[in-house]
């Protein structure tokens, strides 16, 4: 049976210990941090997401500002309020919530961000910086795996790792991270031919697709590190579930995330430690 890592449980830890920090800093450094995140419309996902980043911040002591936009702005408008949050010295991390509507470019809104306050990690430069290996904000949700799997003692050098999806925001980075941290990594998609063959050839597997219980026992190797990005209604409870079947892969397992209580939980702590980062820089550049 498989060791289940409780992103909840690791979450709570780590917010705990930011809080004691942040807690210093108004003697330290006269304030605490402030995220300011933008929410336009009123997507169901996304006023969840937002609030669930509220009550993060509320916890960690982090000041946050959430500002609501209509769902018709003119990207204009949005980009105006962004130069206006850059320029705000008292602003050390802004977020602006995706998706965006359609007439939106989201590229220009995640370039107009100050590289300094993308505490999401999406930014050109940031990401430019993650690839080269420079200091950077490291994107939320890979960073959270990347702590969940050192907690669990998974050892990652020499390790033949298997990402499944590609995306900007957790396929691409994470693969990254676990190249930097010596394993051998594949990356698979919706164009990979036997699938199955490839995510049994690894020790580590991380599925970041978005369809429900995709994976199943046959696709994963005795004693595999199973990490579950995925979040989707299951069609038949109508119940949150992972993109592993996780019912059928835990006794194949040797170590398995939840869905929910697992990946999710540490994306939104890692905002909440790429906050702290974003004001510390910005303190120490005074
Ligand atoms: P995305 O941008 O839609 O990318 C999905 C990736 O999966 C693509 O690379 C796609 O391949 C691949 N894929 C789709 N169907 C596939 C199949 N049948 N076989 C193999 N690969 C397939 O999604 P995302 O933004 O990365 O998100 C993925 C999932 O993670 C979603 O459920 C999302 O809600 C969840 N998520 C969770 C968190 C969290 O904090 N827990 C954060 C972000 C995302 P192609 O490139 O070939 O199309």
């Amino acid at each position: 049976m498989a060791t289940i890592i409780s992103g909840k449980e690791l979450s709570a830890e780590l917010k705990a210990e930011m809080a004691r920090q942040v807690a210093e800093f108004p003697a330290e450094y006269g304030r605490v941090p402030h995220l300011a995140v933008i929410l336009v419309g009123d997507n169901p996902a996304s006023v969840s997401y937002v609030t669930g980043k509220a009550k993060a911040a509320a916890e960690v002591g982090i000041r946050n500002t959430t500002i609501r936009r209509p769902a018709d702005i003119a990207e204009a408008e949005l980009l105006a309020l962004i130069a206006e949050l850059n320029a705000d010295a008292a602003v050390d991390g802004i977020l602006v919530q995706l998706p965006l509507p359609k007439h939106i470019d989201e590229n220009k809104v995640i370039a107009a961000i100050d590289k300094s306050k993308d505490v999401d990690g999406f930014h050109p430069l940031n990401v430019a910086s993650l690839w080269q290996k420079q200091p950077c904000v490291l994107p939320c949700t890979p960073k959270g795996i990347m702590k969940m799997l050192e907690r669990a003692g998974v050892e990652v050098a020499g390790k033949r790792a298997v990402v499944i999806g590609r995306s900007n925001i957790v396929g691409l980075p994470v693969a990254k991270l676990l190249l930097d941290a010596n394993a051998t990594v594949t990356i698979a998609h919706s164009r990979t031919a036997n699938l199955a063959e490839v995510t049994r050839g690894a020790e580590i597997l991380v599925v970041a697709i978005g369809r429900p219980k995709f994976v199943t026992a046959d696709m994963v190797a005795e004693g595999a590190v199973v990490i579950d990005v995925g979040v989707n209604r299951d069609p038949e409870s109508g119940k949150l579930c992972g993109d592993v079947d996780f019912a059928a892969v835990e006794p194949k397992a040797s170590v398995l995330t939840p869905v929910p209580g697992g990946v999710g939980p540490m994306t939104i702590t890692c905002l909440m430690e790429n906050t702290i980062e974003c004001f510390l820089a910005k303190a120490e550049r005074r």
